[in-house]
C-alpha cells in the first residue's frame, strides 16, 4: 500500500513512519514529489495495518496499487524517473542518449577505435559486453574481466559513461566495479537471483525485455531489482519471438508508449538486437526515437566481418554518422535532443 504523508511534512514526521514500518518487518520505499511524500510499504498482508497507519496524524491518506509491480507503477511516482550517470548524461529526461560501441569488447585498441567514432559523432554512452550469452557454447565467450578494464579504460580517456553485461550473481561486484550501468539481458530477465543481487548494489541497471516477456512479466522483472532498494532502473526493449523468421526478432516498437504509461522508469530500444540486420537498423532506430525511446543502443564495429559476434547488424562507421544526423533532426522535429 502507499502512504501519502501530509503536505510539506517535516523529515520527523516521515521517520516516524518510516520507523514504524521498519517495526512492523516491512522495507519503506520513499518517493519525493515537489511538496508531496510518498512511502511505499509493500509485501504480503501489508494491508491489514491500513487503519493504523490511517490514523497517524503525518498521514493524510493510505491507497492501494492494484498492478502487481508497485515500485515500477506510475501509480507509486508519477513522474518521470530521470537516472543520473557520470559526466552530467542522463537516461530519462528530455535528451535521448546513444548508447553505441560493440557487441562484444574485443580488444583494448578495437574498443578504443569504436568509442571514439561513437562519441565524435555524437553517441554519449559506451556498451561492449565483456560477458556474453551466445547462443553455442562454442563461439567467443567474452574476454572476462580483462575485457571489462578495456571498457573502464576507453570510458575514462574518453569521458563516457559504460554498460556492460553481468550474466550471473557473482559477476555482479565486478560489474559494479568497473560500469556504470549494469546490462540484464534478454535471457536473464527472469534470473531473480541475479534481479535481486543488482538490486542490493547501487549501479544503474538496464533490464532488457526477455524475448518471450509480456510487458507484465518484464515489469515485475523491474519490480525485483527496485524491491531491493535500487531505483535507478530502465527498461530496454530489444526485439520478441515471433512466428516471423525475415527478421532476427519482432521489435516492439508498441511497447513503448504502452509502458511508459505503466511506468515512470525510463524506457529504452535496441534496434540492433531488434531487427538484427545491418541494412534497416538506421529505419527502425528512428522508429524507436519516434514512439518515444529514452535512450537508443545500437551496436557498431568497423569491420563487422570480423566481429567476434553480431557483426551482421553492426553499423558501419558512415551509416553510424549519418544515422546521428539524422536522429539529431527528428530529436528536434519532436521536441527533444540527442
Ligand atoms: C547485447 O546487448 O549484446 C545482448 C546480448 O543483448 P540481448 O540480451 O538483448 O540479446
Ligand atoms: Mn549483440
Amino acid at each position: 500500500m502507499i502512504i501519502t504523508l501530509k503536505r510539506k511534512s517535516t523529515k520527523q514526521e516521515e521517520m516516524r513512519v518510516i520507523e514504524k514500518i521498519k517495526k512492523l518487518g516491512y522495507v519503506p520505499h520513499i518517493s519525493k514529489g515537489v511538496d508531496i511524500t510518498i512511502i511505499g510499504m509493500i509485501g504480503e498482508f501489508a494491508e491489514k495495518y491500513k487503519e493504523s497507519f490511517e490514523s497517524m496524524e503525518e498521514v493524510d491518506h493510505i491507497s492501494e496499487i492494484e498492478k502487481p509491480y508497485k515500485l515500477a507503477s506510475r501509480e507509486f511516482k508519477k513522474e518521470n524517473t530521470v537516472i543520473k550517470l557520470p559526466y552530467g548524461i542522463e537516461i530519462g529526461g528530455n535528451r535521448v542518449p546513444v548508447i553505441a560501441g560493440p557487441c562484444a569488447i574485443e580488444s583494448k585498441a578495437v574498443l578504443l577505435e569504436i568509442g571514439k567514432i561513437v562519441k565524435d559523432a555524437g553517441g554519449t554512452i559506451l556498451r561492449g559486453g565483456a560477458f556474453k550469452p551466445r547462443s553455442s557454447p562454442y563461439t567467443f565467450q567474452g574476454l572476462g574481466e580483462k575485457g571489462l578494464k578495456y571498457m573502464q579504460y576507453v570510458g575514462e580517456k574518453l569521458e563516457m559513461p559504460t554498460i556492460s553485461e553481468v550474466m550471473s550473481v557473482e559477476q555482479v561486484p565486478l560489474l559494479s566495479q568497473y560500469c556504470d550501468i549494469l546490462q540484464i539481458g534478454a535471457r536473464n530477465v527472469q534470473n531473480y537471483d541475479l534481479l535481486k543481487a543488482c538490486g542490493k548494489q547501487r549501479k544503474p541497471v538496464l533490464l532488457k525485455r526477455g524475448m518471450s516477456s509480456t510487458i507484465k512479466e518484464w515489469l515485475l522483472s523491474a519490480e525485483y531489482i527496485l524491491s531491493q532498494g535500487n531505483y535507478n532502473v530502465m527498461l530496454c526493449e530489444r526485439g520478441i519471438r515471433t512466428f516471423e523468421t525475415a527478421t532476427r526478432f519482432t521489435l516492439d516498437l508498441n511497447a513503448i508508449p504502452v509502458v511508459k504509461k505503466l511506468t515512470h522508469l525510463p524506457v529504452l530500444s535496441d534496434p540492433s538486437h531488434g531487427i538484427g540486420i545491418r541494412e534497416h537498423v538506421a529505419t527502425m532506430a528512428k522508429g524507436c526515437l519516434a514512439v518515444g525511446s529514452d535512450a537508443i543502443a545500437l551496436e557498431v564495429h568497423p569491420r563487422p566481418e570480423e566481429a567476434l559476434s553480431d557483426g551482421p547488424q553492426s553499423l558501419l562507421p558512415e551509416q553510424y554518422k549519418k544515422l546521428m544526423s539524422e536522429l539529431k533532426v527528428l530529436a528536434k522535429a519532436l521536441g527533444r535532443e540527442i
